[in-house]
């Protein structure tokens, strides 16, 4: 065996495993994106899950327990971090901003958030699988393609600690792998993703379908799709929106997992989602207790993940249980539990509760301009309310295509379609199928 003086064949040093004394004791400068902040802070974890959503590599140090290095104590003189407005943000090259709005960290970080040009042939609303799918297939058929992400691609899909039932995948993916290469596939046919942005309101002139931006800039297209999804649904018990992300969390917020390590945490609901989040936190926490409504998770969950759930020691699932109180000063620190079958509460401490109870359409935006169910889901093709024989106030001579809305041109796909799948598969099925009714459309427009 070669010893460290002798130099390697170049084929066996790049697969070399051998480690010299020093390598083991020397730590490389970080020269990457660095955030310095408090674990409890929520505009500390909005920082973190930003720049984890959009897979931005980043060292996390909260300044409240890291031993001092010459940086921070550079940036938080005497180790003051009340006298600065937190968290920071190190810049590879040395700048730093102080509690950056979104918005502006995005375009500090090179992504991208106003679009190239003002016209598209084929705009997207959401970066979910629907929209992910429906910007592959509009793009590498040749249509001048923008899709519009307020968050992270990937959407709910994207916070999946793993899918297990998307085919092509036996052993399952996590959804920022799922969204990582959707979003470079959809780059390599050219389509153009603004991230993060956000469309807020529609309108029409002629053949033209404006969407207008958060940031007052409009964009107009000839074909839109709404793939814009759902958003959890909000617990509305005492406690909740002061302690929201500092401690209380909606969703997975992955995030978040490692610091749980050793920690007693709760999960509420009882479907995937929250079985899923219940597995991998797991990995990490001393305990997960999984609180649902329902006498049995048979109600809302996949049998696989039941099955997981029973293999895994440390996850303990609570039935016809719901929190009802959440307490702390700064912070989490303790939970009401109401037992529905004996009426008993229960308060237990914790750091971390993490909240699935549904979700709901993103579509407020829409009101009075697209025609909606009583929950806010969208209404296409067959389902558009009806006047007579065809769909109220509809114009044209042929029928709308089965995604289209009342405004010819204007589609809708994925979760936020009323009488949808909830499903990653049915929402990648809807994107790409949109774009055939979306040629058939233009092939009369253009
Ligand atoms: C934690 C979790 C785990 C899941 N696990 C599975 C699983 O294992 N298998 C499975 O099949 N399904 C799973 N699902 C369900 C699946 O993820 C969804 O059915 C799927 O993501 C729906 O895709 P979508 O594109 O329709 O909507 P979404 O995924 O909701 O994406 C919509 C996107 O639109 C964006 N958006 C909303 N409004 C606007 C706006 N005004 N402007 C710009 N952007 C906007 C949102 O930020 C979001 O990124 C899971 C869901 C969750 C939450």
């Amino acid at each position: 065996m070669p010893t460290p003086t002798q130099p390697l064949p170049p084929s066996i040093q790049r697969r070399s495993t051998i480690t010299f004394d020093w390598q083991a004791e020397y730590q490389a400068p970080y020269s990457g994106l660095r955030v310095l902040g408090t674990r409890w802070s929520p505009a500390s974890h909005q920082v973190k899950d930003f720049l984890g959503r959009n897979q931005i590599p980043y060292q996390w140090t909260d300044v409240e327990i890291a031993a001092p290095d010459k940086e921070v104590e550079q940036l938080i003189p005497n180790g003051d971090f009340k006298s600065v407005s937190l968290p920071l943000v190190v810049l590879p090259g040395g700048e730093v901003l102080s509690n950056p709005p979104l918005g502006e960290l995005a375009a500090r970080i090179g992504l991208r958030t106003r679009a190239e040009t003002t016209f598209y042939d084929f705009v997207i609303v959401g970066g979910g699988p629907a929209g992910l799918a429906a910007a592959v297939y509009g793009a590498s058929e040749g249509l001048k393609t923008l899709l519009v992400e307020r968050q992270a691609p990937g959407g709910q899909a994207g916070m999946s600690s793993r899918i297990e039932n998307y085919l092509g995948f036996p052993s399952g993916l996590t959804g920022a792998d799922l969204a990582r290469r959707a979003f470079t596939q959809a780059k390599r046919f050219g389509a153009e993703i603004l991230s993060p942005q956000e469309a807020v309101g529609l309108r029409v002139d002629g053949p033209y379908r404006f969407i207008k931006l958060r940031d007052g800039s409009e964009i107009s297209c000839h074909a839109l799709l709404i793939a814009s999804g759902l958003s959890w649904k909000k617990l509305d018990i005492p406690g909740v929106d002061r302690l929201q992300e500092a401690g209380v969390y909606y969703g997975a917020a992955m995030t978040e997992a490692q610091l749980c390590a050793g920690e007693d945490v709760y999960v509420v609901g009882g479907a995937n989602s929250a079985g899923q989040a219940a597995v991998y936190f797991a990995q990490f926490a001393r305990s997960v207790t999984i609180l649902v409504r329902s006498d049995s998770l048979q109600k809302g969950m996949s049998q696989y993940l039941i099955d997981q759930i029973r293999q895994v020691e440390n996850i303990r699932v609570e039935t016809q249980s719901e929190v009802v109180e959440v307490h702390g000063d700064d912070h989490l620190e303790s939970i009401t539990i109401l037992n529905q079958e004996t009426g008993e509460t229960k308060t237990v401490p914790t750091t971390a509760l993490f909240i699935f109870i549904g979700a709901v359409p993103c579509t407020a935006w829409l009101r009075g301009k697209l025609p909606m169910d009583d929950r806010g889901y969208l209404l296409t093709g067959t389902l558009l309310p009806k006047d007579g024989d065809g769909p109220k106030g509809w114009k044209e001579e042929r029928d709308p295509f089965l995604f289209e809305s009342i405004i010819p041109g204007v589609f809708a796909a994925g979760d936020t379609r009323h009488a949808s799948i909830k499903r990653v598969a049915s929402a990648v099925g809807e994107g790409s199928i949109s774009v055939q009714m979306v040629h058939q459309y233009l092939s009369k427009v253009r």
